[in-house]
């Protein structure tokens, strides 16, 4: 991955509106097989905002994106868009889209350590004995695929086809209508 192109602003920051603080880094990051990605965080050292948002500068299709998760995968690249849902349904994990919703670009088991994340947040919010137990339950699941043992599926499914999974192994198709109706974008009101 090359990175080249950084750009470096000062800017209000949009959470504390401290002026003179927040830096917005603009990034483009060329992806071999995939294009050019323009990634932009932006951090407050005042409040701790942080956010970052991709943006591929080649529009796509609709697509949905299926890769096995197993030890040879784990380093393969991956885009997730703000309006992409991201999910392993053997693990019961899925992240949808929602006005937080964070654009990056990581590997597979970079996938694995945020789902890892989320359900650690989830552990110390929930705390009746099933809440805990599923949760410890699905952490376990996550760090064996982690460590390479077993195997699972990723499935990424992008309205605007801005996400990809850069893979030879990747299964790439449409989204049924029916899906493609149910799938959130990030831009409604209503979630998270
Ligand atoms: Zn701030």
């Amino acid at each position: 991955m090359n990175e080249s192109e950084i750009n470096e602003m000062v800017i209000k920051c949009p959470a504390c509106s401290v002026e003179g603080l927040a830096k917005s880094i603009m990034k483009e990051i060329e992806i071999p097989h995939f294009g050019k990605v323009l990634e932009t965080t932006i951090q407050c050292p005042k409040c701790g905002f942080k956010h970052s948002d991709i943006i591929a500068l080649e529009q796509n299709d609709p697509a949905k994106y299926v890769i096995e998760i197993n030890k040879n995968n784990l380093s393969v690249r991956v885009v997730r868009s703000q309006s992409a849902t991201v999910s392993i349904p053997e693990i019961g994990v899925k992240v949808e889209p929602g006005p937080k919703s964070e654009g990056y670009v990581t590997n597979v088991e970079g996938i694995l350590t945020r789902f890892e994340d989320a359900v650690k947040k989830a552990l110390k919010l929930f705390d009746d004995e099933q809440s805990q137990k599923n949760a410890k339950n699905t952490l376990k699941q996550i760090e064996e695929l982690k460590k390479g043992n077993g195997t699972a599926t990723l499935i990424i499914m992008d309205p605007f086809g801005q996400s990809n999974i850069v893979s030879e192994n990747v299964e790439i198709s449409e989204i049924p209508e029916e899906e493609l109706r149910e799938l959130k974008t990030g831009f409604s009101h209503i979630e998270e």
